[in-house]
């Protein structure tokens, strides 16, 4: 089969495309003929060396496809199945083995390529506003990077709930697809400063919690934008790493609650997964939770699709197609 692999650490260049045997599954494990890849910022952090990876390594933890096996033990499912994963072992490939405990069943009227879209992205979107701070409507919240893959989800998910949105986003045509999704206001950040903006929005109240991925170049700023008590959720760090952080700012800023959150901790149980993968499925086969693939790639071109979302150049998500 037709692989990317990264041998050791580096730029673009070390995601090469190579000849490898396809895997067997073992218990508990199911084979799947991959369709669609969904590529993740978090692989671009492994690429680099950012976080900690074993190589040689297949890239990618989401895809969407059909059952081509099933390794022993495995009942849920029966070859042919069309199914989605975010933790698939290594998804940059035209096969590739997933925890059955980890795997679900696609929708009907939901396209491949629309499941690997709304997976990994739109549980996200889910857990930050259903679980980590239970919007409710007429709550205020900021939303950093709102043009990309968990933005426009998570402002679409926000707004319908009846909250309002008010995003960033770098270019003024991110701006538009921001208000498409549902933001009520959009700040150019690289234009404007986003904390003064968002004081003038809301009158100088601040929100009730700010959804930031951006990390190092919006961390200050998001904690000045929250009004006493409100909810600082970090999951991400998109510009690079919040450095170290004196915890009595909490306290100074308005007794606020800082919380850095990743989705494996809301998806732990096959009930929460089923919980946030039906939802974020169902909506999507129904066309409630709208869905922008403009950027797919073929599978030799991943370096391509990994440049493009460093460079900002991306709206909606990424994927890969073998
Ligand atoms: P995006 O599609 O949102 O891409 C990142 C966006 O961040 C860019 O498009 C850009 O938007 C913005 N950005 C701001 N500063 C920079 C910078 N210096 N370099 C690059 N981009 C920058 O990615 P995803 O939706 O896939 O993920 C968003 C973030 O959320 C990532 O950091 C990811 O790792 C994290 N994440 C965390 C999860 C969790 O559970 N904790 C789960 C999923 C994702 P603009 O040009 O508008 O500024």
């Amino acid at each position: 089969m037709k692989a990317i692999q990264i041998r050791s650490a580096g730029g673009p260049e070390a995601l090469e495309l190579v000849d490898l045997p396809i895997p067997q599954p073992e218990a508990g494990q199911v084979l799947i003929r991959i369709e669609a890849t969904g590529v993740n910022f978090i692989e671009i952090c492994f690429r680099k060396g950012v976080y900690k990876a074993s190589f040689p390594m297949i890239p990618g933890s989401e895809a969407a496809g059909t059952v081509e096996e099933l390794g022993p033990g495995v009942n849920r499912f029966k070859a042919g199945d069309a199914v989605v994963s975010m933790s698939v072992i290594g998804s940059y490939a035209e096969y590739a083995l997933v925890p059955a405990a980890q795997l679900v069943k696609i929708p009907e009227g939901l396209s491949l390529e629309h499941a690997a879209a709304a997976m990994l992205q739109g549980m996200t979107a889910h857990y930050l506003a259903f679980s980590t701070y239970p919007l409710k409507k007429g709550d205020t919240a900021l939303v950093h990077a709102g043009a990309g893959g968990v933005g426009l989800l998570l402002t679409q998910i926000a707004a319908h709930i009846g909250a309002r949105v008010i995003t960033t986003v770098s270019t003024k045509a991110k701006a538009e697809l921001s208000r498409e999704a549902g933001a009520s206001d959009v700040i150019l950040y690289t234009e404007q400063d986003f904390e003064t903006e968002v004081k003038r929005l809301t009158g100088g109240k601040g929100v009730d919690v700010v959804y930031d991925s951006v990390g190092k170049t919006t961390f200050e700023g998001s904690l000045n934008c929250l009004h006493p008590r409100g909810m600082m959720a970090l999951f991400g760090a998109s510009s690079g790493p919040v450095p170290p952080f004196d915890p009595i700012q909490l306290n100074s800023k308005g007794s606020l609650f800082l919380t850095r959150p990743t989705l494996w901790h809301y998806i732990a149980t096959r009930a929460e997964l089923e919980w946030r993968a039906g939802d974020v499925l169902g909506w999507a086969a129904k066309g409630e939770l709208k869905l922008r693939t403009e950027h797919t790639y073929p599978l030799a071109e991943a370096a391509q699709a990994q440049i493009d979302i460093e460079e900002r150049k991306t709206t909606g998500k990424v994927l890969l197609v073998p």
